[in-house]
């Protein structure tokens, strides 16, 4: 797909939509970087096996939702000499709660990993781009950013604000070959979904016109197109992929 090798980094990289899409973009020939949460003490384990299949990754640990962890982690990247060419804002989590439940901690957990992330990571690499010419940027919102979810004040808010830092991001550096993207998957087979309560889970799918979960590579590919050389024109788009559960 790609002629030209760039440098990636993803976060959230080592596990779930954030693997497969460091898979997608080694697979597309580029070296990429993830990232892990401080406290992951099995992220050398999992770099094994991945090698064992034939993938190499750099791992960095990083809180996104503090910034001065994320500018910490741009000058370590920056000092060991790799420059991002790619970047995939994909860490993210989930705090459930109605809104007369929800309290000040679950939403601003939510609010500071899934929106505040992307001003915290995006920031330290955009010069860089904007400077050699050459960008991509895709922000990993969801389904439940368009649509709303009960439940999910905190994280649909968050999610629907991921679009608009994409969108005035996108205006911002068009002239100066990057592009930004967001990418909105509906329902995954991650831990974040296999975590919800098989009921619950059951009457998600039921909900999917494709009569399933999303495989996580399927929104991996998506990202890789968007990350290449081919994707050019597309900059300031919402690509939804879930199964037809929301069309827009
Ligand atoms: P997982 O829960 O499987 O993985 C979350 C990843 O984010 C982990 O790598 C985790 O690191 C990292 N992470 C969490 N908090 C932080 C933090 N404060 N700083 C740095 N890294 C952090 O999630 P998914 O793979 O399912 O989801 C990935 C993205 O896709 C998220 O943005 C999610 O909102 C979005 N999404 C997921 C859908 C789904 O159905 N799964 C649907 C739509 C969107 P560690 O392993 O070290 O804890």
């Amino acid at each position: 797909m790609n002629t030209t090798q760039r440098t990636a980094l993803v976060t959230g990289g080592n596990r779930g939509l954030g693997a497969a899409i460091a898979r997608a973009l080694h697979d597309a020939g580029h070296r990429v970087i993830v990232t892990h949460t401080p406290g992951n003490t099995t992220i050398g384990q999992w770099q094994q096996a991945q090698a064992t299949q034939g993938y190499t990754f750099a791992a960095y640990w990083v809180d996104v939702s503090d910034y001065e962890s994320t500018q910490e982690l741009a000058r370590r990247i920056h000092a060991d000499g790799h420059r991002i060419d790619i970047l995939v804002n994909n860490a993210g989590i989930t705090r459930d709660a109605t809104l007369r439940k929800l309290d000040k901690a679950g939403w601003d957990a939510v609010l500071h990993t899934n929106l505040d992330s992307m001003f915290n990571v995006t920031k330290p690499f955009i010069d860089p781009m904007v400077e050699r010419g050459w960008g991509r940027i895709v922000n990993i919102s969801s389904i439940n950013g368009s649509k709303g979810q009960f439940g999910q004040t905190n994280y649909s808010a968050a999610k629907a604000g991921v679009h608009g830092f994409t969108k005035a991001l996108a205006q911002e550096v068009a002239r100066k070959g990057v592009t930004v993207n967001t990418v909105s998957p509906g329902y995954l087979a991650t831990e974040m979904v296999m975590a919800v309560r098989e009921d619950m889970r059951q009457k998600i799918i039921d909900a999917i016109p494709v009569g399933r979960l999303g495989q996580p590579d399927e929104i991996a590919a998506l990202v890789a197109f968007i990350a290449s050389e081919a994707a050019a024109f597309m900059t300031g788009s919402n690509v939804a992929m879930n199964g037809g559960q929301h069309m827009y």
